[in-house]
């Protein structure tokens, strides 16, 4: 009964991941492409994490064939085409897709190809559902400066055409964010908003790093919750938190509902998120994280319209989409 009132509500999602949020069938028809067959059951296994998920580094494996898949231009359009589709049956009706277009680059294609071809993809979508989306794309911890300003600088030919926002993904723990203060200083000479994976499991500095830095949003951001003088400041810089639930206790950046600063965000007037990550790896939909957070934290129909106006408002899509969002919450 709960779950039908979600599944109703008109929704979005500001954090989720192309590669991890394949069509298990899709993965499937191209790997077969490609010549690699795999049995249904072992490609779920090869594609999803189990409950008992043991750590980042397990759940990081699940896009290994993904990605292999998103190596031709018609893999990329129809993964996106896909995640639209499938949003849609949920009633998202906006969605921030992120991927990182030089992971795509393996075989040969260039950063424009990859980019127009999961726009291709979008906008087919857009034209058969009721579903609005917009590109983030993903600038990698592990790839060379060089590598990520070229990436950065043929995305900003899109902005405001299909391409959104810029986002740093990778191992936060590996690669500190004051190693890119340059990368985000570009962005900001370029005017390229931007969001960063942010204390995902445990790192306060990257958090404060990249508030300095300027960013609109951190992914995640569970350090967060450990220093009141940094929520104030998100609260004051009204920069958005993308909560991801399912994906955060998989990947062990939380253990326990208790601890989980979902509340504590909103008290402290937060503008927190919820949001999905990974679709396919954490087999999840935004129905599914909020009635997690109805079942496990009590969160009320309020808590979850405040939640939804918050996405709304932190999206990066343009004004005459957030007020017609905002306009469907309402009725
Ligand atoms: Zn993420």
């Amino acid at each position: 009964m709960e779950q039908d009132w979600i599944r109703q509500l008109p929704k979005t999602d500001l954090h989720c991941h192309l590669d991890g949020s394949m069509d298990p069938n899709t993965v499937f028809t191209l790997l077969k492409e490609t010549g690699f067959t795999i049995d249904g059951d072992q490609l779920e296994k090869e594609l999803m994490v189990s409950e008992d998920c043991e750590s980042l580094e397990e759940y990081l494996k699940r896009f290994d064939l993904p990605l292999r898949c998103l190596q031709t231009e018609a893999g990329l359009k129809q993964a996106a085409f896909d995640l639209l589709k499938n949003a849609a049956t949920e009633n998202v009706k906006y969605l921030e897709v992120r991927f990182a277009p030089m992971s795509s680059a393996l075989k040969g294609l260039g950063c424009k190809q990859i980019i127009e071809s999961v726009l291709r993809g979008i906008q087919a979508a857009e034209q058969q559902w009721d579903i609005k989306a917009s590109v983030i794309v993903c600038a990698m911890r592990h790839y060379s400066k060089a590598q990520n300003e070229q990436m950065l600088y043929c995305a900003r030919e899109y902005l405001g055409e299909g391409v959104c926002a810029l986002d740093l993904a990778g191992d936060e723990g590996a690669f500190p964010t004051k190693d890119f203060r340059e990368l985000f200083q570009l962005a900001k000479r370029l005017d390229m908003p931007f969001t960063i994976h942010s204390g995902e499991c445990g790192s306060i500095l990257n958090v404060e790093e990249a508030i300095n830095l300027g960013a609109k949003r951190l992914g995640h951001g569970i350090a967060l919750s450990k220093d009141s003088n940094l929520m104030k400041q998100c609260r004051d810089k009204r920069i958005g938190i993308e909560l991801c639930p399912t994906s955060n206790f998989q990947t062990k950046a939380v253990t326990a509902w208790e601890e989980y600063p979902l509340r504590q965000f909103l008290k402290e007037g937060l503008l927190a998120t919820v949001n999905t990550d990974n679709r396919t790896v954490s087999n999840t939909t935004i129905t599914k994280e909020l009635t997690k957070l109805k079942e496990n934290m009590g969160i009320t129909e309020d808590e979850i319209r405040r939640l939804l106006i918050n996405s709304i408002e932190i999206s990066f899509a343009a004004d005459d989409i957030k007020h017609s969002l905002i306009g469907e919450m309402g009725s």
